[in-house]
């Protein structure tokens, strides 16, 4: 007899589920499973009051998740929004928020792009910067970590979120602040699960209110992109879209090929050269 409980915490190969009537489980998998991510629903049965074994995930809206050359890592399931988190102290890769903005496209997730600590003087220089990922149609907003609460509420109202980012840029204050007087409850558990770190060790999944879940997602210092296509990619850069299917070759790198559309585009100016390097990278990593 199974039944369907929420992933709500995930350490990777053991997983905390929690069932539509509220009760939380300690989750094992059948033969070293590892294809599980935070916010999966799934089939549970029972071992005992407090142990269950995860038998199968349902269907997915969602999957989030990033692959180097050796390993995927599943992040999160069923997300409909990604919210990127960067702060201009301490220095963020700009690198790693094209690479998430490239994974949330691949996965039909809508992102948006927090720049948080916005009161600090450094922050001038990335909001130059972000205003090209406005144009291309990202959301940018700003937070000060106490009053991200007020300014994200309204942005995370009846959806799956997940912050991701690296570590440092304040992502589980706005979590903490997000959760208002949950925060003192949910802090002991984590505390006591992290061993008392102030780093976010695991994806933990939080509801805001009944339609709407934040799960926090542990510092990211890479963002492997090895499950993607490189024949798609171009479906992935907004800017670059309208480019799909034009170079000579379908298997186009970009580079050296003839009657590449893509160069052509950057050559007349069309589009950013920083844009197409970055295309260009990512395409050496998937085809090598
Ligand atoms: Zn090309």
């Amino acid at each position: 007899m199974t039944h369907t409980a929420q992933i709500i915490t995930s350490y990777g190969r053991r997983y905390i589920v929690r069932t539509p009537d509220g009760q939380t489980f300690d989750a094992t998998t059948r033969k070293k499973r590892v294809d599980f991510a935070c916010g999966d629903q799934v089939e549970i049965s029972p071992i005992n009051t407090e142990q269950v074994v995860i038998e199968d995930f349902l269907p997915r809206q969602s999957l989030l998740y990033r692959q180097d050359a050796w390993r995927t890592k599943l992040i999160a399931a069923n997300v409909t929004r990604l919210l990127v988190v960067l702060a201009a102290v301490p220095s963020p890769s700009e690198a790693l928020l094209q690479r998430a903005l490239l994974a949330a496209e691949a996965a039909e997730i809508d992102a948006v792009i927090v720049l948080n600590k916005a009161d600090l003087p450094e922050t001038a220089a990335w909001r130059e910067k972000l205003k090209f990922y406005e144009s291309l149609g990202y959301r940018v907003i700003e937070t000060r970590a106490l009053e991200g609460a007020e300014t994200l509420k309204p942005v995370l109202q009846g959806h799956t979120n997940i912050f991701l980012g690296q570590s440092g840029m304040g992502k589980s204050t706005l979590t903490n602040a997000l959760l208002g007087s949950q925060a003192a409850r949910t802090g002991d558990i984590s505390t006591a699960l992290d061993s008392g770190k102030h780093t976010t060790t695991h994806a933990q999944l939080y509801d805001l209110d009944n339609e709407t879940q934040l799960i926090d997602s542990p510092g990211l210092q890479e963002f492997g992109l090895h499950h993607l296509e490189a024949a798609n990619l171009l479906q992935y850069f907004p800017d670059l879209r309208h480019l799909a299917g034009q170079c000579r070759f379908h298997n186009c790198t970009h580079r050296a090929e003839p009657n590449c559309a893509v160069k052509a585009a950057a050559e007349k100016g069309e589009v950013r050269a920083e844009r197409v390097e970055f295309l260009q990278r990512v395409t050496d990593e998937l085809i090598r």
